[in-house]
């Protein structure tokens, strides 16, 4: 697929804007914090687990558009996932954005895409990844129980 970068910006300002899951959950079962001293950016991510399956997942913070886009996208793209399946897609973007890794998510989750652009700007990728170590860390989190 070319490299569509006007697109992309749109979709990075369309999740910035109006963020997918963008909530405090009170009741989740796993929660976790990150920051991107670099930026100033804020993560929390929440977590709700049925079995290995993430039934149900929220984001708050504070940051750069890329951040709180970033943080919208993954949200959306592993809600009802298996942990090893979120495993998978979390390896897969940060392939994208650290190892020069083909962008090929399903159709589902072709808006992580637009973050490949990101590359372009190093400073720029921690924001894009702050959510996605902090989910990491969750998963983390979640294996030891
Ligand atoms: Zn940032």
């Amino acid at each position: 697929m070319e490299y569509d970068d006007e697109l992309y910006r749109e979709i990075i300002l369309e999740h910035y804007k109006s963020p997918k899951n963008k909530h405090v959950m009170e009741d989740c079962h796993l929660h976790e914090g990150g920051v991107n001293r670099s930026c100033g950016d804020e993560i929390e991510i929440y977590v709700k687990l049925d079995g290995d399956k993430i039934s149900d997942i929220s984001f708050d913070g504070v940051g750069c558009s890329i951040s709180q886009a970033s943080a919208s996208m993954l949200t959306d793209s592993v809600k009802g996932k298996t942990l090893e399946e979120v495993e998978s897609v979390v390896g897969k973007f940060k392939n994208m954005l650290l190892e020069d890794g083909e962008a090929d998510f399903d159709n589902e989750m072709s808006d992580l895409e637009s973050l490949q652009g990101v590359k372009n700007y190093p400073v720029r990728v921690k924001c894009a990844l702050l959510s996605w170590n902090t989910l990491e860390q969750l998963i983390g989190e979640a294996k030891k129980k």
